[in-house]
């Protein structure tokens, strides 16, 4: 169960400590899109998000790495103005390797920063690559409705073995 495990658990990208993470050497800044960024059935992230990674972007890669469409992602990266993926198939590696080969970054470097435990959490763990759990920011698409539920069950799983519980935060 250790797969599904995050290094950091937060509220919010808000809540994140992103100066530690500098100083943990950190470069690269992973962050998955929908209910991470923006509301899953929103185009309009706030702009509260829009300052916070331009902010971030000068201090760490910044790269999303979301596995919506690209028709998607065009539209609201074009708000962000960072590096994106599309249709990543988290918690498929491929996408993971692309930013590695195309930046340099070594695992050690980079952080991923999601909000479902299957895609995100899974993803990272499996690259090896540290993750930070946040809360999602909306309800779900239909089409994560089945990841929620087999989430609830990874959650069961954890708390009975003490790993994790919801709205536990630490970091
Ligand atoms: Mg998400």
């Amino acid at each position: 169960m250790k797969n599904y495990v995050p290094a950091i658990y937060q509220k919010t990208i808000f809540d994140i400590n992103y100066k530690k993470l500098h100083k943990n050497g950190i470069k690269c800044l992973l962050f998955d899109l929908d209910n991470t960024l923006v509301a899953a059935h929103s185009y309009e992230p706030d702009k509260k998000v829009i300052n916070l990674l331009k902010k971030l972007n000068k201090e760490f890669k910044v790269i999303i790495i979301s596995n919506s469409s690209r028709k998607r992602l065009e539209k609201i990266n074009s708000l962000f103005n960072v590096s994106y993926y599309s249709f990543s198939l988290k918690p498929l590696k491929r996408n993971f390797k692309k930013v590695i080969k195309d930046y340099q970054f070594t695992k050690e470097e980079i952080v991923l920063i999601g909000d479902q435990f299957i895609t995100d959490i899974l993803g990272g763990y499996r690259m090896g690559i540290k993750t930070i759990l946040v809360d999602p920011l909306s309800n779900d698409l239909p089409c994560t409705k089945l990841n929620r539920f087999l989430e609830g069950k990874i959650i069961n799983r954890l708390g009975k073995k003490n790993l994790f519980f919801k709205g536990k935060y630490y970091e």
